[in-house]
């Protein structure tokens, strides 16, 4: 397996594999849903772990002319690599002090307060020029953005608008996720009303799930994540997306242990039969959750094969007694996420979503790009 993924032994452990024709086909099935509403890509968190890089660039061929980030670093790091014609927000703010910084770059700030809304404002009237920004309107989430007193305030400063050219108007959704809360419902409304205070600009409201709320939800522009990397938006529902995520790591050891034998930190399992057991180079520094002791499986030619013990930092065991004597070995590759076990279901079995896994899994394992038949490494790894 190694061999076929033409990484090289040095790189035996924890690979993700990003399909990027998967996540084509997920923004247009997507642009199709929003249409008319522009569909943007955010890709805070190095894309979920993903690669904002790749992902980005793989979306602008697309015609994908907005991005968003959280934080200011991650937009100064992502710009040179999209370029001036698109917009890159960060959604976190304009940090006090970086200002400069945030213009230099030509990085659009998404305003979140009266305060920064200001510190923008000052910045283009002391350079004589016109900022590009976004601002925050908070509609019920209590989490960024301006509250209503601020909205009917800023509404009164003509001059804010002559200096600071709106792109958006955004909020964001508390209970997306649950297709029948009334909160979305009611933060739409509050919205929406918001936005009529202040000169017309386009209106973003949806982030993935948001999508799926239809088309009142939609405004001129949606803000997915999650949807574009393959999960489904909505809790116990089955994916409608395709699967772009692969997780797969290696085996490094086998070894034959007699009834009796203890497995792992803690010696939290012990074999009450004779059994085979496999090590595979994949923990919790890669992402893998120890709340997988005991729960989780990997899978081998569409077999399943249980973890047994605790999850070590660099590693796992798993029980291999159901596969014959010499049918895995050293090198070989076990899935871990893929068409037998999909994000969602790893994300349920520890009771966490699939956003948590995902991002967590970012900061180790190597990163391939698939592509139809072609594969590209990650320029980075
Ligand atoms: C993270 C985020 C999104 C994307 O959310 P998904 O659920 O991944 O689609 C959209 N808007 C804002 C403000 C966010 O913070």
């Amino acid at each position: 397996m190694t061999g076929e993924t033409g990484e090289g032994p040095v790189f035996a452990g924890a690979r993700i594999t990003v399909d990027l024709a998967a996540l084509r086909a997920n923004y247009r099935h997507l642009a199709k849903l929003a249409s008319p509403a522009r569909v943007a890509a955010v890709v805070k968190a190095d894309a979920y772990g993903l690669g904002a890089a790749q992902v980005a660039v793989t979306l602008s061929e697309l015609g994908c002319r907005d991005f968003f980030v959280a934080h200011l670093h991650e937009a100064l790091l992502l710009k040179p690599i999209v370029g001036d014609h698109v917009d890159l927000f960060v959604l976190n703010g304009l940090p006090q002090g970086a200002e400069s910084a945030c213009a230099a770059a030509g990085v659009i700030p998404v305003l979140n307060s009266w305060d920064q809304a200001m510190r923008w404002q000052s910045l283009a009237v002391e350079t004589g020029r016109r900022f590009p920004a976004a601002i925050q309107l908070d509609s019920g989430m209590s989490r960024l953005g301006l509250p209503p007193q601020d909205v009917s305030r800023l509404a009164q400063e003509a001059g804010f608008f002559d200096q600071v050219e709106v792109r958006l108007m955004m909020s964001h959704l508390a209970c997306a996720d649950h297709r029948d809360s009334f909160a979305n419902h009611r933060q739409c409304r509050a919205f929406n009303a918001l936005a009529d205070r202040l000169p017309p600009a386009p209106r973003s409201l949806a982030n993935s799930a948001g999508i799926f709320l239809g088309a009142a939800f939609h405004g001129e522009l949606v803000r997915p994540g999650l949807a574009l990397y393959g999960a489904g938006p909505f809790d116990g529902e089955t994916s409608l997306m395709a699967p772009v995520v692969g997780l797969e790591a290696t085996v490094i050891q086998v070894r034959e242990a007699p009834s009796g034998t203890g497995v792992g930190y803690g010696l939290s399992f012990v074999a009450t039969r004779p059994v085979r057991i496999a090590t595979v180079a994949i923990g919790y520094a890669d992402g893998w959750p120890r709340r997988m002791e005991g729960i989780g499986a990997v899978h081998f030619q569409g077999r399943r094969l249980p973890i047994i013990g605790r999850i070590s930092m660099d590693s796992l065991t798993i029980d291999v007694t159901s596969l014959p004597e010499g049918a895995i070995g050293e090198g070989d590759a076990v899935e871990l996420v893929g068409p037998n076990q999909t994000l969602s279901e790893v994300a349920a079995a520890v009771g966490a979503i699939p956003y948590e896994i995902l991002t967590g899994l970012g900061r180790r394992c190597r990163r391939i790009y698939l592509d139809g038949d072609s594969l590209e490494h990650d320029r980075c790894g």
